[in-house]
């Protein structure tokens, strides 16, 4: 059996799998992102080399290898160039320790670049022409497909959506800039948000897990009806559809995929998003499908996969 080594380079989490010629993944590995970069690094190529022997073992061949991370990259000499959400990863020649660690070619995209060729490869949108993804997550990223292709700019860097001002003036992001999306509404920024009504002591059923996440926010809003975690929960959907509706006007799309942990709230937050993504759009894109990416717990690592295998596809073309 032919396979593609995955890799999925996050903020919060780092995972390893195997994806067949179809986007199926097997040999699935995950573990948090340690807060040290030399620690984290070394586990990512531990994990890496457990995937690829399991795989091996039961007598699979890998053929190449793809890997995802947040920008910015060079993605032409495989190098992840200090990423706001991964603090201490500076100049890694990530694609260079993966090819010698497992013995296979590797290739190195951004994370939502990645899963924007998967989903548009594989499964229920393989094949629509113009697709938006955003991925909500520790950051926020943007992959864009438009007649069938990925846009990528000069560099592998471009459709940084996350990166656009909601807000002028407004809150530090960590790419430097004041009121960027990320800023408010990755899942990062909702937790420290509700991190610092807490700690100003106006969002008492907030405080009972610690650290706090997003997860809490969403939770806190839909269960205990905390009023201070539904005006966060409604004001960050708000911003996020306000997001979604600049790339709609931006690219009109056929379609516009969300993923990321914060889309793992499900109907309550892709309701609110889609209804104020519609609202502000221009009136040609208020029909767009606005939807949560099918898998999303999985969608980065059938990215990478998709990368991996496009670097098959070149070779052997
Ligand atoms: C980065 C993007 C990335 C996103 C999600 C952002 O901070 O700028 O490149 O896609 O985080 O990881
Ligand atoms: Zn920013």
């Amino acid at each position: 059996m032919l396979g593609t080594l995955c890799v999925d380079i996050g903020g919060t989490k780092l995972a390893a799998a195997v994806c067949d010629g179809e986007g199926a993944l097997s040999h699935v590995f995950a573990v948090d992102t340690p807060a040290d970069a030399t620690a984290a690094q070394r586990v990512l190529l531990d994990l890496c080399e457990v995937t690829a022997d399991e795989f091996r073992s039961t007598g699979g061949t890998l053929a190449s290898a793809g890997i995802a991370c947040g920008g910015p990259l060079d993605v032409h000499a495989g190098v992840i160039l200090s990423p706001p959400n991964l603090p201490g990863w500076d100049e890694v020649h990530v694609r260079a320790a993966v090819e010698s660690r497992i013995g296979v070619r590797a290739a190195l995209r951004n994370d939502a670049d990645a899963v924007v060729l998967g989903a548009t490869r594989w499964g229920r949108y393989a094949g629509v022409r113009n697709v938006v993804y955003l991925t909500i997550s520790s950051g926020i990223g943007a992959g864009v497909v438009m007649d069938g292709r990925l846009i990528t700019g000069r560099s592998g860097n471009s459709s940084e959506l996350g990166h656009t001002v909601l807000v002028v003036g407004g809150r530090l992001c960590a790419c430097g800039r004041s009121g960027c999306a990320e800023a408010y509404v990755s899942g990062h920024s909702i937790a420290r948000r509700a991190e610092e009504l807490i700690s100003a002591g106006v969002a008492p059923t907030l405080g009972r897990g610690a650290p706090i996440t997003a997860k809490d926010v969403y939770l806190a809003s839909s269960q205990d009806r905390d009023p201070v975690a539904v005006r966060l929960w409604d004001e960050s959907t708000r911003l996020i559809g306000e997001l979604v509706a600049n790339a709609l006007n931006t690219f009109e799309p056929d379609l516009v995929l969300l993923g990321g942990g914060v889309t793992l709230a499900g109907e309550q937050f892709i309701e609110p998003v889609r209804a104020a993504a519609h609202d502000a759009a221009l009136p040609g894109n208020r029909q767009t499908p606005v939807c949560i990416i099918q898998r999303p717990d999985r969608a980065a690592l059938i990215g990478a996969g998709a990368v991996g295998i496009a670097l098959i596809d070149q070779e052997y073309r």
